[in-house]
């Protein structure tokens, strides 16, 4: 199991997830549009979910249903940054206010 960011991280990049997480398991550089965690450091301690303003992240099962290929995309970064960035530059920002 793993927790995973989706969509509404996109352009946000709050980062006060980065700032709780215990095992610096979620990376994202200037370059990328949002912020991802790595599935094989994450601890699932589940301290990243309160603090992201546009409630991006959830536990991979609790995952909403149109946000499922997140799951993919956060680890595929890990492999292979280039493709993971491609199947995000597609992504339309969700226009969101912060809490
Ligand atoms: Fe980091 Fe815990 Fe969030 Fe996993 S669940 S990304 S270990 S803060």
């Amino acid at each position: 199991m793993t927790y995973v960011i989706g969509e509404t991280c996109i352009d946000v990049k709050d980062k006060s997830c980065v700032e709780v997480c215990p095992v610096d398991c979620i990376i994202g550089g200037d370059e990328d549009r949002m912020l991802f965690i790595d599935p094989e450091e994450c601890i699932d301690c589940g301290a990243c979910v309160d603090p992201c303003p546009v409630d991006a992240i959830y536990a991979e099962e609790d995952l909403p249903a149109e946000w499922d290929e997140y799951t993919a995309i956060n680890k595929e970064y890990f492999a292979d940054r280039e493709s993971a960035r491609a199947k995000v530059a597609v992504k339309v920002a969700i226009p969101v206010e912060p809490a």
